[in-house]
């Protein structure tokens, strides 16, 4: 409960900084002691400072809050398949740098190189920086207990063991998790107020495949120790195109950047040179191509198909999505919007709110929420508290 209202009030404060106590009264309803006891213990932690507001014509200067942006600072890893960005970002979570690097040859050998090329990358921007740790986003199955990507089929790695590899090279702690799950960790810092506070958020990850993360009560939800928790292989279609999990019909096989893809090509052979990604076929629909926008529509109502399932069974208060897909937002959000209407989901009592991922590359962003949410649980908040 503690833990969960610091993060609120250190989101609140960083969305509406400079902020005064006063004002966290009025936007949490809050009686203003208690506000004072939570501000206090963020301030003793060093997470939030006080400063006098600029001299104003006359009376008592205010005093307001902000974020200790050089408290500490994050890296974010996002493995994809073809590339991987890493970022460094303050306490704030502003990005302070980006890279990427091409994800190529043997998964040991590939990690060894990204691990020494970031550590000179911290070595030479950021000497006095205090990093906290690092967050990994990584498609596929991996074992909580040691950080090892059990099987990524997109990555076609096999038991790599990424945290002992990274912890090795960089001496720092390092979280891995499931590319769906990070993004879902995006929003709780990067989305906006009501949908970091949310009780239940359902984060869609569409990109190669489908994976989902499921946010209750401002945690993770973690099924087993290995698996990614994901409801991209539920079967939708028994007469739909074969997953590469070994089933037919899957929400993947029908909705995912890669079944959107070989169904455009499929219908438009000559085509496929001109689209080689969703990226391609989203800025095609938007400028009015009626091909690319009737496959957009699908891939759509395929998302909204498997939606209606999660929708009733999960209720969470807000569904998310994100991947390039969403890029043609004004689209498919009508679409899915269809498809997920039914008699038992009400507007304002049932029926989730539906959005699109409030930052574009959230399995990146995530990363930073990912490294940093574990400073809220250390010894040394508990003792300054
Ligand atoms: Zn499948």
């Amino acid at each position: 409960m503690r833990d969960t209202n610091e993060t609120h009030f250190l989101h609140l404060i960083r969305d509406r900084q400079p902020v005064s106590r006063t004002g966290l009264v009025k936007e949490t309803g809050l009686r203003p002691g208690t506000v004072s006891v939570v501000v206090n213990r963020l301030i003793k932690a060093g997470f939030v400072y006080e400063a006098e507001a600029a001299p104003s014509s006359g009376g008592r200067r205010p005093i307001y809050l902000q974020v200790n942006a050089e408290k500490a600072y994050a890296v974010a890893i996002s493995i994809g398949v073809h590339h991987s960005i890493y970022i460094v970002s303050d306490f704030n979570g502003r990005v302070l740098s980006q890279h990427t690097v091409r994800t190529e040859g043997d998964a040991e050998r590939f990690l060894a190189h990204l691990s020494k090329e970031i550590a000179s990358h911290l070595k030479s921007h950021y000497p006095k920086a205090r990093i906290w740790a690092i967050g990994v986003s990584v498609p596929g199955l991996l074992d909580r207990t040691d950080g090892t990507v059990v099987f990524s089929p997109n990555l076609r790695w096999d038991n790599v063991p990424v945290r002992g590899l990274l912890e090795k090279e960089l001496k720092l702690p390092v979280f891995v998790e499931n590319d769906a799950n990070v993004a879902a960790l995006s929003e709780l810092w990067y989305g906006p107020l009501e949908v970091s506070s949310a009780h239940s958020l359902l984060f869609v990850l569409i990109v190669e495949g489908i994976g989902t993360g499921f946010i209750l009560n401002g945690d993770l939800h973690i099924g087993t120790r290995v698996g990614s928790g994901g409801f991209g292989h539920t079967p939708l279609d028994p007469k739909g195109p074969p997953c590469s999990c070994g089933n037919i019909g899957c929400w993947e096989a029908l909705a995912s950047d890669d079944a959107t893809l070989k169904r455009f090509h499929q219908d438009q052979p000559s085509r496929s040179l001109e689209v080689r990604s969703v990226h391609d076929l989203v800025s095609l629909a938007l400028n009015g191509d009626k091909d690319a926008r009737q496959h957009i529509v699908t891939t759509g109502t395929l998302i909204g198909r498997g939606l209606r399932g999660l929708a009733h069974g999960l209720a969470p208060e807000v569904i998310v999505i994100g991947g390039a897909i969403t890029e043609a937002w004004p689209l498919i959000e009508p679409v899915l919007k269809k498809e997920i209407k039914s008699g038992y989901l009400i507007e304002g009592v049932s029926l989730p709110q539906l959005r699109r991922a409030s930052v574009e590359s959230p399995s990146v962003f995530g990363g930073v929420p990912l490294a940093l949410r574990t400073i809220l649980r250390t010894k040394k908040l508990r003792k300054a508290s």
